[in-house]
């Protein structure tokens, strides 16, 4: 007959629940892994990779490598929210025929929508993989502050790859659902949902088994990335002092190999994600990166060590940002922090202690990222797949 499955297709990873004796669980991958980059890329022999396949390649691979699609879909090349990611990518975003952003890649112009269908599509494999059984339908999450267009593109990715839509579902219910609220009574609940790209902040009301999403307000531009990028500007300034050399402008002139700037960029990139994840569970981090560049006396290192107070000191504005659309989603569902009955922490950027203590200082009240939930085992960035997997189990009564 086939199985449901709750998915939760986010900007950097996406994640895969489904409903096992009234209980919602993650499903893992074949090595093991809870999570799956939202990442596509194409060979040269246009041969497709995903996932974790795709992230292998990554460096290798860069140019032909597309990630945060999510925050294409149903979008015009002539939105300036398009227009600013796309001077931070390294692939280019192309206006389709009818104005829709598309991408330049591997030699092609490819749809938002047909690159999602390659991470729903792989999605599908690894949940009928670990299931050992057929997946034809899901319940999808979105963003609640999706629109029409854009859930109308989640719809057609959905039925490219080969899945029956059952439902779409706003996120912040999601999450709700995950903390297994839904069967109380008159709660009102704010959700924090900040990942790799954006932040959401929403207001959803339960009634008895029913919700609404009140209000949502978002930042488009504060997220995972957002903290990675001052991280990197932070090394850059320091290493500058030291060295005197301004890594975000190596140009690779050197006649000894160098990395490419692009490529460097990345690389300083990802250093800073691991120092940063790093430093949501431990106090110190190691940030290394031998022969960085070449300078006329020989190669440099960047290698140091970053504490979490360095750490916050180097994301203070973006921390900063997280007041406003708080409030701001407050002051439209008509709610006061005292009306709230919890605050549910959402999406992979909240394990970073700063951002916790931030959203408990706004909200005047603890905050919930997970752990001593209904189905949540203690991943926010699991919460939304997993309530979606609830979802699916109410449809089905
Ligand atoms: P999501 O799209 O919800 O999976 O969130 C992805 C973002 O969460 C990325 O920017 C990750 O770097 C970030 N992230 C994942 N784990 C952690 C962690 N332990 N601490 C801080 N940020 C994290």
């Amino acid at each position: 007959m086939g199985r449901t499955v709750g998915i939760d297709i986010g900007t950097t990873t996406s994640c895969i629940a489904v409903l096992e004796d009234s209980r919602a669980i993650v499903m893992h991958t074949e090595s093991g892994d809870r999570t799956i980059p939202s990442l596509v890329s194409w060979n040269e022999d246009g041969e497709v990779a995903v996932g974790r396949d795709s992230r292998r390649e990554w460096f290798s691979n860069f140019d032909a490598t597309v990630f945060g699609v999510k925050q294409l879909l149903g979008r015009k090349a002539s939105d300036p929210y398009v227009q600013e990611l796309a001077r931070q990518w390294p692939y280019a975003v192309v206006a389709a025929t009818n104005g829709d952003a598309w991408i330049d890649v591997a030699g092609a112009r490819r749809s938002p929508n047909e690159i999602a269908a390659h991470l729903l599509a792989n999605i599908k494999r690894v949940a009928e993989h670990y299931l050992d059984d057929t997946v034809v339908e899901a319940v999808v999450a979105v963003p609640a502050s999706f629109d029409d267009v854009q859930r109308q593109a989640i719809t057609d990715a959905c039925a490219i790859a080969g899945l029956t839509l059952r439902a779409l579902l706003d996120e912040p219910t999601a999450a709700a659902l995950a903390y297994g609220v839904h069967r109380q009574h008159d709660q009102r609940i704010a959700v924090l949902d900040l990942g790799g790209g954006t932040l959401d902040v929403s207001i959803v009301w339960i009634e008895h088994g029913a919700s609404k999403v009140l209000a949502t307000r978002s930042d488009p531009s504060l997220g995972g990335d957002a903290f990675d990028r001052a991280i990197v500007g932070m090394l850059a300034d320091d290493f500058m002092a030291e060295h005197g050399v301004d890594l975000r402008r190596v140009t690779g002139q050197d006649p000894r190999p160098v990395p490419t700037p692009v490529w460097l960029q990345q690389q300083l990139k990802a250093c800073a994600e691991r120092a940063k994840i790093q430093l949501s569970s431990a106090t110190m981090a190691n940030v290394t990166m031998p022969f960085i560049v070449n300078v006329e006396q020989g190669p440099l290192h960047l290698e140091r060590e970053l504490d979490r107070g360095q750490l916050e000191h180097a994301c203070k504005a973006l921390l900063d940002r997280l007041e406003s659309p708080c409030l701001a989603a407050l002051v439209a569902a008509r709610c006061t922090p005292s009306d709230l009955d919890h605050v549910l922490l959402v999406g992979g950027m909240a394990r970073m202690p700063a951002i916790q203590e931030r959203a408990a200082a706004v909200f005047g009240r603890p905050v919930r990222t997970g752990a001593n939930s209904d189905h949540t085992g203690g991943n926010p960035d699991e919460i939304v797949a997993l309530g979606a997997a609830v979802h699916s189990g109410i449809l089905r009564g």
